[in-house]
């Protein structure tokens, strides 16, 4: 079984939900799970909503920016009443949600709220799929990854998941030709509230779901031909990396290269299933695979261009060196801070 996440800009209007069916069309072996993001830029509209709501302002209009935006996607492939039942549903519990009082826990109300982004995405997405005639099904991923209680950055609770995921396994069995569409960054508490994984997180989405499945490969579809040495925002001379192991790229995403969310790598390279990155623009293209192999890593220098940095040096004031308690310390300070070093 394979798993392809789809992000965002993959899914950003109408005409590049119909990209994504071509792709599928024309890669119809293998089982496989979708895992995809909000469409566009619907995330960010949402944190406004939620924004909007607990800080007592109007939240109406930018409700109406994320309602209008979908039903445009909609009706763009040419979905009609029958096929929305499901999406004007769940509209209309979004907004039902929106008029309750705020719960008083801000990290709470984010999740509900902004997790509707991927809700409302694979309906759209799942309704299309079904009129082009796949046989796919929507599931709720929040019934499969399972985790603590922290809201906006949960950790997996990964033996509660994989419980779960066995009984997806089972259910694709049934018909190996089923194509399962299913949302990223969204997950569940245990006491059943929903949760969110970090934004960007649905690639992590992605490997979890392969990994919990024991998958033969993952691959996530993006807008780049693969992974680049640099960031083609800041560079012009980049040069595609046909090829890296998971350590290299655990490092490029740490340190900040933004092309994979950093945790997506450790559940691939614990089971040794393979990630493809690959262009949705041009899908025969080869892309980059990372797997396990090094002998690629030292052949292309790589770049990673981070505005916004802050150098602090720090020194002792009683003219002794900064040995190991210190830093001991200081570092103790920092992750009390939450910093990023
Ligand atoms: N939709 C979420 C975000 O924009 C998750 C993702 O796209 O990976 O952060
Ligand atoms: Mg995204």
């Amino acid at each position: 079984m394979k798993v392809y996440k789809f992000g965002g800009a993959s899914v950003k209007d109408s005409e590049a939900v119909k990209n994504v069916v071509s792709i599928l069309k024309n890669d119809a072996q293998d089982r496989k799970v979708l895992v995809f993001s909000a469409m566009g830029k619907t995330t960010n509209h949402l944190e406004k909503v939620h924004l909007d709501r607990i800080q007592r302002r109007n939240w109406q209009p930018a409700f109406e920016v994320v309602k209008s935006f979908h039903e445009e996607v909609a009706h763009g492939l040419g979905l009609n009443g029958e096929d929305l039942v499901d999406f004007q549903e769940e509209i209309g519990n979004l907004e039902s949600l929106l008029k309750q009082p705020v719960s008083g826990d801000e990290n709470f109300d984010y999740d509900r709220v902004v997790s509707f982004g991927e809700i409302l995405s694979t309906l759209i997405i799942a309704a299309f799929f079904e009129k082009e005639g796949f046989n796919s099904e929507w599931m709720d991923i929040r019934n499969v990854i399972k985790t603590n209680n922290q809201h906006r950055s949960a950790d997996i609770d990964w033996h509660r998941s994989q419980r779960s995921a066995d009984v997806l396994l089972s259910h694709l069995e049934e018909d190996p030709s089923r194509i399962i569409i299913t949302q990223g960054f969204i997950a569940q508490s245990k006491i059943g509230n929903t949760t969110t994984l970090g934004r960007e997180g649905s690639d992590f989405s992605a490997a979890i779901l392969a990994n919990l499945t024991d998958a033969s490969e993952a691959v996530i579809w993006k807008d780049v031909p693969g992974m680049l040495n640099a960031d083609p925002k800041w560079f012009s001379n980049t040069i595609h990396i046909p090829h890296i192991s998971y350590s290299e790229c655990i490092e490029l995403s740490y340190y900040g290269a933004s092309v994979i969310h950093p945790k997506t790598i450790q559940p691939l390279q614990e089971k040794g299933i393979p990630l493809y990155v690959k262009s949705f623009n041009d899908p025969e293209a080869k892309g980059t695979l990372i797997n396990e192999t090094t002998d690629y890593d030292a052949l292309v220098p790589m770049y990673i261009f981070k505005p916004d940095q802050v150098l602090l040096s720090i020194r002792s004031r009683n003219l002794s060196f900064v040995v190991e308690k210190h830093l001991s310390d200081i570092f103790e300070m920092i992750a009390r801070t939450g910093l990023n070093v």
